[in-house]
């Protein structure tokens, strides 16, 4: 494969882009609500799965309010207290304590679970070492999500980090996008944008002119409501950026 030209400029995204975050919830629902089976009264497999689905449904429910979610991913902790209360009240046993020490085990087992992507540093440092400017641009709450950069030794390699809670904006606004270039010295036609949600990392960067790059590093495509959305370039690794 001919390698391709670098940018003067690529903007990164955070959460499952350098560090999985959030990938795989049916899993890791499965796996924490297994460790409170007895508390929550389901005694085998098809009660954890009955559990698992109202969970995951109640947050489908939640996130899928653009106008909700953009208020409530600044508080996932409390999001996720939101959704175990109404899946147990769904299933007939409404319990809001119980449901917060659920949601709250799961939080924490995130976080511990946070893992970079075995190749993120050695991409970011081969851009920085190739003279690209390098963005991190991130939506969350300002307190974890500086816990999460400095926690994976990020912030010396990017020239410019910009936090949803500290900025007082998120993707996909535009303003997100144009401060981080102007922050970077570049004109948007110079600058790609790498994540993986088709929406905030694809769509709207285009709509500004730049390159949009989906990393779909588990093969899943373009999610159902993103089908129309037409990514500059795919990519599996993130390694890819370097080598062609
Ligand atoms: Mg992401």
């Amino acid at each position: 494969m001919s390698s391709r030209p670098l940018p003067r400029a690529i903007l990164f995204d955070l959460d499952d882009t350098l560090i999985r975050a959030y990938a795989q919830p049916a899993e890791a629902w499965t796996r924490l609500l297994t460790r409170f089976a007895v508390p929550l009264a389901a005694p085998d497999g098809a009660a954890i799965e009955r559990l698992r689905a109202a969970v995951m449904e109640e947050a489908r429910a939640f996130w899928s309010d653009s106008e909700a979610a953009a208020r409530w991913r600044l508080d996932i902790p409390g999001a996720r207290r939101l959704s175990l209360r109404r899946a147990l009240a769904r299933l007939g046993r409404p319990d809001e304590g119980l449901a917060d020490q659920v949601a709250d085990a799961f939080t924490d087992m995130r976080r511990e679970e946070y893992r970079l992507y075995p190749d993120a540093l050695a991409t970011v440092d081969a851009l920085r070492a190739a003279g690209v400017r390098l963005a991190l641009i991130t939506n969350g709450a300002a307190e974890p999500q500086r816990a999460k950069v400095e926690r994976f030794d990020l912030v010396a390699r990017f020239d410019h980090i910009q936090i949803e809670g500290e900025f007082g904006a998120g993707k996909p606004e535009h303003r997100v996008y144009v401060h981080a270039l102007e922050r970077l010295g570049v004109a948007p036609g110079e600058a790609w944008m790498v994540g993986d949600n088709p929406e905030w990392e694809v769509a709207a960067p285009q709509r500004l002119g730049m390159a949009g790059i989906f990393y779909d590093p588990d093969r899943q495509g373009l999610p159902a409501g993103a089908t129309h959305i037409a990514p500059d370039r795919t990519i599996h690794r993130l390694a890819d950026l370097i080598g062609g």
